[in-house]
């Protein structure tokens, strides 16, 4: 963590500045910048928590806001304690601390017994460029809140980060979202990611979303959620290109010689775009990339010297391959329609799925044509499992899409994702 103070810009700024608005305190807008405002917001939170006053964050200030980023406290019982008094003492639910300690009798605490409490605060926030580090962190609180989902790792990327899944449901029903295959259309991680909270959220609390039931959905179905299947590529569209990059002289060159990746990088670290290194009529898809005068690494639409050369894509066809899934969905942005065929070979069913989607969403159903129709991880899934499968193009504009967006991309996809998992 380095030390932020005015005058500094960044996801990390933008993170605590969303953190500060969310318990009270008034940072200014969420835009990445520290400047007064931020400042004066530090301060009274440094002020509020016993620390120095300073208004800039270094260590000892970090420690304490990284435990609220985190979304809970560990805790350990002293005498006197109810777990009633614990949850107001942190402005939390009794409701929460039980989910988060499974097992735990509120009637025989026992001194020094280690608890954990999760703050009243949700973990997933939608108003911030979401970064692979800060989804790592919310998925670890989900996973101490909800400690009954499975949490795993599928595989890593070309710089060794990690594809996270997260499984909500225990039911024969295997279903696949995955989002970030392209990584200027990160937005369609915190979509899954906030999806996940409100399911975990209304599934302990027995209520329903939009009238379906969760508790039904959990015992039918597992929801295999992968959020971010390019983590280098977002991490470089957001964070920018880092001196320590392995592939900085390559990436400028493939960048036609420009160090600006925040509009244009869709690939992962080696220049390779995801979406087109399946093998769904790949040689048809290089035919075209040649047509479009790409030959090799680049932005957007090279489709890598092979069929699944990269790990992320190795990861996703041998995750799929280790399950039974009747259903796929990859998200992508933008453009407010689903794709659903890859060369006639998806099920009837499909068309019936997709309309269902398509009342669920006001997106509409497309045919696509040209270089996008070969060699993406839905046309692989239609190709091997003839089952439906979906990409959804979520949103509306030019990528990369503002998080100011997110609210109405959330609302119109957050049906799909429950019935999904049930058709
Ligand atoms: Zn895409």
């Amino acid at each position: 963590m380095r030390v932020l103070r005015v005058g500094s810009r960044g996801t990390d700024v933008m993170e605590i500045q969303s953190l500060l608005k969310k318990i009270g305190y008034n940072p200014g807008p969420i835009d990445g910048i520290y400047g007064q405002q931020t400042k004066n917001a530090v301060t009274q939170f440094q002020r509020d928590n016993g620390l120095d006053a300073d208004g800039i964050i270094g260590p000892q200030t970090y420690k304490v806001l990284d435990i609220l980023l985190r979304g809970y406290d560990t805790y350990y019982i002293q005498p006197g304690d109810t777990l009633w008094k614990i949850s107001r003492d942190y402005f939390t639910t009794l409701n929460r601390v039980i989910a988060a300690n499974p097992g735990i009798n509120p009637f025989q605490l026992q001194i020094g017994q280690r608890i954990v409490v999760p703050y009243g605060i949700d973990i997933v926030d939608t108003d911030i460029d979401y970064t692979y580090e800060i989804m790592e962190r919310d998925i670890q609180g989900l996973k101490a809140r909800y400690p009954f989902i499975e949490v795993g790792v599928a595989g890593e990327s070309v710089l060794g980060k990690k594809l996270y899944y997260i499984k909500l449901g225990n039911g024969p029903n295997q279903v696949f979202y995955n989002a970030s295959h392209h990584a200027l259309e990160w937005i369609t991680t915190p979509v899954l990611m906030k999806f996940t909270e409100n399911f975990l959220k209304s599934y302990t609390n027995g209520k329903e979303i939009r009238g379906y039931d969760l508790e039904q959905i959990w015992n039918n179905s597992s929801i295999y959620i992968m959020p971010m299947v390019n983590p280098d590529g977002v991490d470089l569209v957001l964070n920018g290109l880092s001196t320590d990059n392995p592939y900085y002289n390559e990436l400028i060159n493939w960048n036609n010689g420009s160090t600006d990746f925040s509009r244009v990088w869709q690939s992962n670290i080696r220049g390779v775009d995801l979406n087109h290194n399946y093998p769904a009529r790949w040689e048809e898809s290089r035919r075209r990339a040649l047509e479009l005068g790409i030959t090799g690494p680049g932005p957007t639409r090279y489709g890598g010297p092979f069929p699944l050369s990269e790990p992320e894509t190795e990861t996703v066809t041998e995750f799929v391959k280790n399950h039974n899934f009747r259903l796929v969905l990859a998200y992508h942005t933008q453009g407010e329609v689903i794709f659903w065929q890859f060369e006639d070979l998806q099920p009837p069913v499909a068309r019936t799925i997709g309309e269902m989607f398509e009342r669920a969403s006001g997106y509409r159903l497309a045919e696509i044509t040209g270089i996008g129709a070969y060699a993406g991880m839905k046309d692989w899934f239609i190709q091997e499992y003839r089952r439906p499968g979906y990409t959804i193009e979520a949103g509306l504009g030019r990528n990369p899409l503002p998080i100011s967006q997110f609210d109405k991309i959330y609302n119109d996809n957050e049906e799909i994702l429950l019935l999904a998992s049930i058709v």
